[in-house]
């Protein structure tokens, strides 16, 4: 069987035919070169307008456009560029169905990169396929625009707001998921986590879209909150129980250091270095030596470890079938941390109060949208920024996490590569 035959099984193109197959070494390199030329009564398509024009003459040297490897061998097509005298554009080199403009890898190679880069980082693509990280990254790039285009955005009626810091400081991103059932997928993304950010999520979406919102999980983060309430006001807001979690443990961590601090200051030993972890873990989660290091630290009456159990405590709260005594939980919960004196809990209680309705939603939304989506969704993307390191713009970034999160549709195609 001849490599014409395979080729024209997987990759015709209609008005192309494939010539020779020339196996040469190039630079050290076994290297496949097939040539391509336009059926003999074919007339080249303008690249412009995409109509069909008569030929006006052919590029030389002829391009090269490399194509998926095979068995570790390199493969191009060969190819003639025709130039076409189109009555509306000028004198222009034709479109070619396998390449689009002056890219020289061939459209399926490209797709065969973006695909492995979902399995892969872009780096390990790149060695893999003895490429550049530049071509990856610019195939990743073109299927996640093509993705974009042909997504279809109908059936949102739940969606989450999140943020993930970025770079180190004070850069963050804002993230809205759809989390449907049987759709969970990263919507949009835009820089900072302000108003304006949000606002502008909201003018992507569309106000026919936006009304039709039944669910919108968030954090407590305020000008989220100002955003939905304007933007969506028939949709119920819940306030996830993975942020205030999160928020919960960020309240301890203050405590712990604060109160590290002062007991450095007046000589006691460090009974709370490496307690960290033992602080914020679900107790469940502990490994065994940070168990010891826990009941270790219970019998000292510290903050930091009443703190700990003022969480813990919490906890129950989403245990209740009932909603009316989780309210009722809640506000003793609160009363009780406001006599704690620990400051950073104090204002985690303030924040509770402040919102109860909200986080009473949570109540009405269980068990009608899966309320774990958002969390599984962070822990996904914080993955991807820190896998991510390397890319140095924010474009990167953005790609990398549509590409990976978007549940983005690829074009159909007879043949799958990979
Ligand atoms: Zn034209």
């Amino acid at each position: 069987m001849q490599l014409k035959t395979i080729l024209n099984r997987i990759e015709k193109f209609k008005s192309f035919v494939y010539r020779k197959v020339r196996l040469v070494e190039e630079s050290g390199r076994l290297t496949l070169l097939v040539d391509v030329a336009p059926r003999a009564n074919g007339q080249a398509i303008c690249s412009k307008c995409g109509r069909r024009r008569p030929g006006y003459d052919t590029q030389w040297p002829p391009r090269r456009f490399e194509h998926v490897p095979l068995w570790g061998i390199f493969v191009f097509f060969i190819y003639s560029m025709r130039r076409v005298d189109c009555p509306t554009c000028g004198v222009v080199v034709e479109k070619v169905p396998w390449a689009d403009g002056k890219e020289s890898l061939t459209r399926t190679y490209r797709w065969f990169l973006a695909r492995w880069a979902k399995r892969l980082c872009w780096k390990d693509v790149a060695e893999a396929f003895e490429t550049t990280w530049e071509n990856v990254f610019r195939s990743v790039k073109m299927a996640v625009k093509w993705g974009l285009e042909h997504r279809d955005l109908s059936g949102i009626t739940a969606i989450g707001v999140d943020e993930v810091q970025f770079h180190r400081g004070h850069h963050y991103l804002t993230l809205v998921y759809q989390i449907n059932d049987g759709c969970k997928r990263l919507l949009w993304i835009g820089k900072e986590r302000t108003t304006k950010t949000l606002l502008k999520f909201f003018r992507w979406l569309g106000p026919q879209r936006s009304s039709v919102l039944k669910f919108i999980c968030s954090d407590m983060w305020q000008p989220y909150l100002k955003v939905i309430a304007r933007k969506a006001k028939q949709a119920l807001n819940v306030l996830d129980r993975y942020h205030i979690a999160a928020k919960m443990n960020k309240s301890i961590d203050k405590v712990r250091a604060q109160e590290a601090k002062d007991l450095a200051a007046k000589g006691y030993e460090p009974v709370l270095t490496h307690s960290r972890w033992c602080l914020l873990k679900r107790p469940e989660n502990l490994t065994s030596k940070q168990d010891i290091k826990l009941r270790d630290l219970v019998q000292f009456n510290l903050r930091a470890v009443r703190a700990y159990l003022l969480k813990e405590d919490f906890q129950f709260f989403w245990d209740y079938k009932d909603p009316f005594w989780a309210k009722q939980f809640l506000t003793r919960w609160c009363t009780k941390v406001m006599r704690s004196r620990l400051e950073p809990m104090k204002k985690m209680a303030k924040n509770l109060r402040e919102h109860k309705k909200l986080i009473m939603n949570w109540f009405k939304a269980r068990g009608v949208i899966s309320l774990g989506a958002v969390e599984g969704l962070n822990n996904k993307e914080k993955l991807i920024v820190r896998k991510a390191y390397g890319f140095r713009t924010y474009e990167a970034v953005e790609i990398a996490l549509y590409h990976t999160m978007g549940a983005l549709p690829e074009p159909e195609r007879s043949h799958r590569f990979c």
